[in-house]
């Protein structure tokens, strides 16, 4: 039973970039702001937006507020009311449409007349044909080639959605009638891929699930091709939508999005199919993967992991591993991120609808959890002595003071982080500082020897590890930290260089702990140790080739980095 999801399924370029133009400005709150018609063809995505204050402009009747146009793009007639109203534009028309208007605007200029073969009405059309000053025609079919007018010389663009076949069909007619002819084959290739695609995986599976709004024409497109190849097929808007099709008497099942599917709804089919598959299922096999997924969830199996690297941590500096300085470092762990999962469900309603509804289930009984083992590491640490305590509790502090406001209000409008929290990044630093804080400060006044240079390479190990961990679950939640405007690493330097950065602490490590092993600096686990970060990295490119999606199993993975360094250290140790 598998699912397989499509690799071109969701947001294409255009519409993503126009998504995060409308979020951005959201986020920043500054006045009205309204998107020029919907800014996709999808209810949930509208809803949300709606949510965020962004209202839908019909017409050209608002003024001092600020205006988004949608990847479509618009009219330059329609761009010159909207500003002449007293409005902010922001542009959010895809590059590929905008290359189409520059294209009509130059050949229009030349002296040629502009044929668009797109569909008739169409907000994209509209606006290409905007750009002909009178001068342009559309063909939607062969038949309306007949209806062309007698033209000497004229140049051809698509609409960026079109069929090629059905585009060649028509040039070759239209070169026939019209002596000079110049063609520019605007189709964009997201919307070719996606076809390509869906015929591919059509072929692969036994049903196949097209996921996007009834009203988006591209994604009705999907399920058309899909149903051409015969399999069952089905074109859902909302993940409900999926009870009594039938979902469990399928092997595989291929999962296919719209361009303007988000991936929150694309997560929610998943995580539907999947329940409907585990029906499927022993009951053995059902209680073990609830079992494996609470663990995941619950922290429990992170807070393991800290037990794992504070143990290494141990082990690198040459301090006895104790079992009140491991327990510290699992209650300590297990209390910070379960506080922080809990404050953060909202945000996850749109990225990771389970982990919402696991925290509206278990929410408090694990606050209460996370409360008992604040004290219970707080009372430990006292047992380690009354400078560890004091560390320990320092450490809570800052994590309660990054998230309360420290800026006073009458600053407000000149700066715009209010609290810690808000600073870009400041989540994933101060984590890491503070895993590092608890496995090696705490161990070093508990032995009461001094901060040596082992204690200094393996810090910079720790920090940077846990670093990494976070930055990559920033890098899967990206679409919902956006919605809910938190200012990640991967939003405010782009998913590009976000890998970028991590290639590079990859090799930082590696050279660190390589060089200090090599140089008698620290003992020759360091060479062991390098398999850790490489392991990240190749967890992370396996996720960016859609291997493994996100979720619990690509959570169990990353954090399984921990144990496996544990476990490094472990084997290091009895040779
Ligand atoms: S389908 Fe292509 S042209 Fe249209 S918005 Fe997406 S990327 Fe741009």
């Amino acid at each position: 039973m598998k699912i397989k999801l499509a690799k071109t399924a969701g947001f294409c370029m255009g519409v993503r970039r126009a998504m995060n133009i409308v979020l951005d400005a959201a986020n920043e709150k500054k006045g009205k702001l309204y998107t020029y018609g919907p800014l996709v063809h999808n209810p949930q995505a509208i809803e949300m937006l709606k949510q965020k204050g962004v209202e839908i402009l019909d017409d050209n009747s608002v003024s001092n507020a600020t205006v988004v146009l949608r990847a479509h793009g618009v009219t330059p007639d329609e761009r010159k009311k909207i500003k002449e109203a007293g409005n902010i534009i922001c542009d959010a028309t895809c590059p590929h449409v905008a290359k189409a208007h520059a294209i009509i605007k130059k050949e229009i200029r030349q002296g040629y007349k502009a044929i668009i073969i797109g569909d008739r009405g169409h907000a994209e059309v509209n606006g290409l044909l905007g750009y002909t000053d009178g001068n342009g025609f559309v063909v939607e079919n062969i038949a309306d080639i007949d209806n062309l007018p007698e033209l000497d010389k004229a140049c051809i663009i698509a609409q960026t959605t079109q069929d090629r076949k059905i585009f060649q069909e028509i040039i070759e007619k239209i070169k026939k009638k019209i002596p000079d002819v110049k063609i520019f084959d605007t189709i964009c290739d997201s919307t070719n891929m996606r076809q390509k695609e869906v015929l591919e995986l059509a072929k692969e599976v036994d049903a196949m699930v097209v996921v996007g709004g009834k009203n988006s024409a591209n994604t009705r497109r999907l399920y058309e091709i899909s149903l051409s190849v015969g399999i069952p097929s089905f074109h859902i808007e909302h993940e409900d939508e999926l009870d009594n099709l039938g979902m469990e008497q399928y092997e595989n099942i291929g999962l296919m999005a719209g361009a303007s599917t988000p991936n929150w709804v694309i997560n929610k089919v998943i995580d539907k199919i999947k329940y409907l598959l585990k029906k499927r299922k022993s009951r053995l096999y059902r209680f073990l993967e609830s079992v494996g997924d609470f663990i995941v969830e619950s922290t429990l199996y992170l807070s393991l992991g800290a037990v794992s690297m504070c143990y290494t941590s141990l082990v690198f500096q040459d301090i006895k591993p104790s079992p009140t300085i491991l327990s510290i470092a699992f209650f300590y762990v297990f209390a910070v991120h379960i506080y922080n999962r809990y404050t953060e469900r909202l945000k996850d309603e749109f990225f990771d609808p389970t982990r919402t509804g696991f925290f509206r289930d278990y929410g408090k009984p694990l606050i209460l959890s996370a409360t008992i083992a604040a004290f219970t590491s707080l009372y430990l640490a006292y047992l380690v002595g009354i400078i560890a305590f004091v560390f320990l509790l320092f450490s809570y502090l800052m994590g309660i003071i990054y998230s309360i406001r420290i800026l006073p209000e009458k600053l407000s409008s000149l700066i715009k982080y209010k609290r810690l929290k808000d600073f870009p990044g400041s989540k994933d630093i101060f984590v890491a500082l503070a895993w590092a804080w608890v496995m090696i400060m705490i161990p070093i006044l508990k032995q009461e020897i001094y901060f040596s240079l082992q204690s200094m390479i393996i810090l910079v190990f720790v920090i940077l590890t846990v670093f990494m961990r976070s930055v990559i679950f920033d890098i899967v939640s990206i679409e919902g930290d956006r919605i809910v405007g938190r200012e990640t690493i991967p939003i405010l330097i782009g998913q590009k260089r976000t890998l970028g950065m991590l290639l590079v602490l990859t090799v930082i490590i590696g050279a660190v702990m390589f060089s200090s092993a090599v140089s008698g600096l620290a003992p020759t686990l360091g060479y062991y140790l390098i398999l850790s970060p490489a392991f990240m990295v190749m967890c992370l490119y396996a996720f960016q080739k859609q291997r493994i999606q996100a979720g619990r199993l690509f959570e169990a993975i990353i954090d399984s980095n921990f144990i496996l360094t544990g476990l490094v250290t472990y084997l290091w140790r009895l040779t």
